[in-house]
């Protein structure tokens, strides 16, 4: 079976030319948070979402799913149940004219019962493991990009990989725990709002070939 990825023709521009991206939190960001939900029917996209990744899309950007799924060290449900989501992710977003180039998770979380998963690892947000990955896997130019999210561990993790962030203000983040990194270059209303400032930052994304 030929991946959707490979059809499309996505990750690097055709000349292998390093192209930025923008890695979206999943949960709360990009679509309505239900946590620890793995059901492809209650998977919703957020206000904006569509409208916001079209624009993202047109740009020349990547689009990579990054998220914390700690359910699964939590032993709430299996690692597979997450290939669903992603795959139910990718059909809502084709169905509104989106790709997704990266889905990216965390199935880790040091204090959970499965002992497999009960760890502490490098790529649970705000760590930047899956970020660094995503760029290696797709040749993303990580000091073009950007992450958006909605909570301030996802600001820290962009701005550990070298990207700027911008914070959803959708009142998810309810602890503002400071941190050098973790301040966000900008604030957004929605993903519209933030593929605004990213595309009118003008950062030079390369359109593919
Ligand atoms: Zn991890």
């Amino acid at each position: 079976m030929i991946r959707l990825e490979q059809h499309l023709g996505l990750g690097t521009t055709c000349l292998g030319v390093p192209s930025p991206a923008v890695f979206l939190d999943k949960d709360g960001t990009l679509v309505e948070d239900v946590p620890y939900n793995v059901d492809p029917a209650c998977l919703t996209l957020t206000v904006g979402a569509a409208a916001g990744l079209r624009l993202l899309h047109a740009a020349g950007y990547q689009l990579i799913v990054i998220s914390n799924q700690s359910g699964v060290a939590r032993g709430l449900f299996l690692e597979p149940a997450l290939l669903a989501v992603e795959a139910a992710l990718r059909r809502l977003l084709l169905e509104h004219g989106v790709p997704l180039h990266g889905f990216y998770y965390c199935p880790h979380y040091p204090n959970g019962v499965v002992a497999e998963y009960a760890v502490a690892c490098s790529c649970r947000k705000p760590a930047p493991g899956l970020l660094l990955r995503a760029a290696r896997e797709r040749g993303t130019d990580l000091g073009r990009s950007w992450f958006v999210g909605d909570i301030l561990d996802d600001v820290e993790a962009g701005h550990r990989a070298g990207c700027r962030a911008i914070l959803l203000d959708v009142g998810n983040e309810t602890e503002w725990r400071p941190g050098p990194l973790r301040q966000p270059d900008c604030m957004a209303s929605d993903l519209l709002d933030a593929a605004r400032v990213i595309v009118g930052a003008g950062a030079g994304a390369l359109l593919p070939a």
